[in-house]
């Protein structure tokens, strides 16, 4: 699991912001901001995702609580998959495979 003690689901505690990288400026998928917070956790793999131009479109890094996920845009679906990233199911909907489980703590 993460590095997160005492962070709560759905907090902004223990985020770092970033200026919304070049290749997704435009894009609305999770916020139109042109700031973007990033759980401390994984926020150097979000890093290294947006310098091979992967498109996100989220992100948690579960906060030691339950899974983590990253959230990508669907033409950058297969490029997660390239990169050896597995799916993380949603329960919801399986055909959704936008999800990928970060590879900062998984095992
Ligand atoms: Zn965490």
């Amino acid at each position: 699991m993460c590095n997160c003690v005492n962070v709560k689901m759905g907090s902004y505690d223990n985020q770092i912001v970033f200026l919304r990288p070049k290749h997704m400026i435009g894009r609305t998928e999770g916020t139109t901001s042109n700031t973007i917070c990033i759980d401390k956790c994984i926020a150097e793999e979000i890093r290294y995702l947006w310098s091979l131009k992967v498109r996100t479109t989220g992100c948690c890094c579960g906060h030691n609580k339950q899974g983590g996920y990253i959230g990508v845009i669907d033409k950058d679906i297969e490029i997660m998959k390239k990169l050896g990233y597995k799916v993380h199911f949603n329960k919801n909907n399986l055909n959704d495979e936008s999800n990928f489980i970060p590879k900062t703590y998984a095992k």
